[in-house]
């Protein structure tokens, strides 16, 4: 090689050197004048031992694995009920759904002839990022209401795309009784079985919706959005109808996990979640953007093993037993969120406070919240300000927890199961630091204890204003 052409490729090459040094430059300087992206990733019935990161042996979740590895795995994550439609409504308005009516004890949830939905007095965390310039999706299962005056657009949602209830609903007629129906081998179970509405902002634009491959749809518009949003401070509710039942993959995950068709929803939802951080990091904007990944509640037992599991948690979904609100929490933001296992207290009804506080959003003064801002926890790895947590069934509170200590003070069966209420006097005890199955009763030895957590009791109660019932009308 000639000299001279040496000297050329050697500058050729400082000269590339020099403007991957000036894009590294761009790319990490950029985000420090905004205030954070948030993306929450809610699953739907994915029980607390249903990933690789919190010990299931066989469903291989690498994208989910990695963020609890690069984040914060919280191990004592609740949320604000044990199924779909209040739940929906703690984490949106930082309370219980006994505040805002979306509890009830004559109907768990919202079904296709609900009269009503989340009122419009209810500030959700979308209204309380617009105040402060952000701009909203949600992408998924919504079951907050499905009449146009309920739906995530006019609920603080910039742009919605998704199902307004549960994937299961609106069977069509002629086909088995619904718990008959869940006898059949899956290959039986099709999505035209299930006339869902799937819904751009306040559109039909599907009927039924296409289930096969409904959660890469979603993921897909989550990327989408990212892309096109990236200019402004951005908040996703990616909440994905499934694993719920009826169970679809599509054909790229289809027989691909140990676990069965169950692990294949959920490797495809982690592709997803893959997906997502990738377009995080190519856009820049993975140091500026907090991605938190939970579930609405415990797995749905009653079916088997179309059902999750809540790994060494008691029951599932429909229950106040921790199987039924304790779900897996990661949170990750490289740069951001302070790395590690966090074995303290946080909800999903944390999420208000905690967002509002990051992006300068002041809280209502007008209403109470049962949100703690946790974001000394996320930032600095402090202690969590969450110290307590009251676990309702419907309107009534089941069993609370304080401290270490949970007393139940009802306990019921499963979602489905209809199993028998039973009353507790004294309470049941559990230590959950040395028990978190509940298997061993310790009221007898704690009287102290139970007394606090009457007193605890006694006060939330003491202020409490029920919401009127949303879920009770239907035509
Ligand atoms: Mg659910």
């Amino acid at each position: 090689m000639k000299k001279t052409t040496l000297i050329n490729l050697m500058l050729f090459a400082l000269l590339l050197i020099g403007c991957n040094a000036e894009e590294k430059k761009t790319d990490t300087t950029t985000p420090d004048n905004r205030t954070p992206n948030f993306i929450v990733i809610f699953a739907d019935d994915l029980g607390y031992g249903d990933l690789g990161a919190y010990g299931h042996p066989t469903i291989k979740t690498p994208h989910l694995d990695r963020m609890a590895q690069e984040g914060q795995k919280w191990t004592n994550f609740y949320v604000g009920a044990s199924v779909c439609t209040p739940s929906r409504a703690a984490l949106l308005t930082g309370r219980l759904p006994v505040r805002s009516g979306m509890a009830s004890n004559t109907h768990r949830v919202l079904f296709p002839d609900s009269k009503n939905g989340l009122p419009a007095s209810e500030i959700t965390l979308a209204e309380q990022l617009k105040k402060v310039g952000y701009r909203t999706a949600a992408i998924g299962k919504w079951h907050l209401g499905h009449k146009e005056q309920y739906l995530p657009t006019n609920h603080g949602f910039d742009y919605y795309f998704g199902i307004p209830y549960s994937n299961d609903m609106d069977m069509v007629d002629g086909l088995l009784p619904y718990w008959d129906y869940w006898q059949q081998p899956n290959d039986s179970i099709k999505t035209e079985h299930f006339n869902v509405p799937l819904l751009r902002n306040t559109e039909i634009i599907e009927r039924p919706a296409d289930q096969n491959n409904i959660t890469t749809r979603y993921s897909d518009e989550a990327v989408s959005y990212i892309k096109e949003n990236k200019e402004a401070p951005f908040f996703i509710y990616l909440a994905h109808n499934l694993p719920h039942i009826p169970l679809f993959a599509s054909d790229k995950f289809k027989g691909t996990s140990e676990r069965g068709l169950y692990g294949d929803v959920l490797q495809e939802i982690d592709d997803g979640v893959g997906k997502i951080i990738k377009t995080l990091k190519d856009e820049g904007l993975a140091e500026n953007t907090i991605v938190v990944f939970t579930s609405d509640n415990g797995p749905w037992l009653p079916f088997k093993l179309n059902g999750g599991s809540a790994g060494l948690l008691k029951a599932g979904k429909g229950t106040t037993w921790e199987g039924g609100m304790r779900e897996p929490g990661i949170f990750w933001g490289p740069g951001t969120i302070a790395p590690g296992l966090v074995t303290e207290m946080g909800s999903t009804m944390d999420l208000f406070a905690t967002f509002s506080s990051m992006a300068g959003a002041p809280l209502p003064e007008d209403r109470i919240l049962d949100s703690h801002d946790l974001s000394t926890v996320l930032l600095q790895g402090k202690e969590s300000p969450r110290k307590s947590l009251i676990y309702y069934r419907g309107t009534e509170i089941y069993a609370v927890r304080h401290g270490d200590f949970k007393a139940h003070f009802f306990t019921q069966g499963a979602y489905g199961e209809f199993g028998e209420r039973l009353a507790h006097d004294p309470p049941l005890l559990y230590n959950l630091s040395h028990d978190p199955g509940e298997q061993f009763d310790i009221a007898q030895k704690h009287p102290e204890i139970l007394q606090k957590v009457d007193s605890i009791k006694a006060l939330h109660q003491s202020k409490l204003k029920p919401g009127k019932d949303q879920l009770a009308d239907r035509e």
